[in-house]
């Protein structure tokens, strides 16, 4: 058995990037909700499970199906506790899961827009062949029907042998997970035209079942298992 986690990036007091009164959880929240209702939807084998992060005693709350049903009865502010990374970390080590923990992007330049992944594979040879460019490639393919692809980007550069970007910008979730580990950072919350997007709840559902769509995608390219 497999299980897949998929983590909302930040929760409760931390609210990730701010543009224009959006929260960046309030959006991870609602595209995490979503891509893990459309996930069980799936008529997989046994091989698979997918799971929802949530801090310790919240996930018996939640009933697979019901997420969006019961969205605003689950609302961030009422999570008892801030997920840590190293809560994220263990609970994925612990069942040796895949790790896609969702995010949403800010930056100066309002212009700026597109979906992106970022990655950690100092353990793989080449690139293009580890899990976490695969999953990562799927996720972004599905989400290139609506936001543009500013594709997959690596912490680690095994021609450089060393880190690309600064240590204090290292995800350590994504090094610390033993599994493959994927950061998607959806959307640019300080882009105009997308801010005005996901502002709506359908819209940003929409968005997490593109997610949702390309693990699917990925197991189905990658591991054959599907029902
Ligand atoms: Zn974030």
């Amino acid at each position: 058995m497999q299980s897949i986690l998929i983590s909302c990036g930040h929760l409760w007091k931390d609210s990730g990037a701010i543009s224009e009164g959006i929260r960046e959880v309030d959006i991870n929240w609602v595209q995490t909700i979503a891509c893990l209702s459309y996930l069980n939807t799936i008529p997989f084998s046994d091989s698979y499970e997918f799971s929802f992060l949530v801090p310790e005693g919240f996930e018996q709350d939640l009933k697979y199906g019901a997420y969006l049903d019961n969205y605003k009865l689950y609302e961030h502010s009422r999570i008892p506790r801030m997920l840590t990374i190293t809560d994220r970390v263990n609970a994925a080590n612990r069942s040796n899961s895949i790790l896609i923990e969702l995010h949403n992007n800010i930056f100066s330049d309002p212009e700026v827009g597109g979906s992106e992944a970022i990655i950690f594979s100092k353990k793989n040879k080449y690139r293009e062949d580890s899990e976490a460019n695969k999953l990562s490639v799927s996720i972004l393919n599905k989400l290139s029907s609506v936001e543009r692809s500013r594709g997959v980007k690596e912490l680690y550069s095994r021609d450089q042998r060393n880190y690309v970007v600064p240590r204090e910008r290292r995800p350590a979730i994504l090094y610390k997970t033993l599994n493959t580990a994927v950061i998607v950072e959806t959307g640019f919350i300080s882009n105009l035209q997308y801010r005005k997007r996901i502002n709506n709840f359908a819209y940003n559902t929409f968005i997490g079942t593109l997610i949702g769509q390309g693990i699917v995608n990925y197991i189905k390219n990658y591991n054959v298992q599907i029902a």
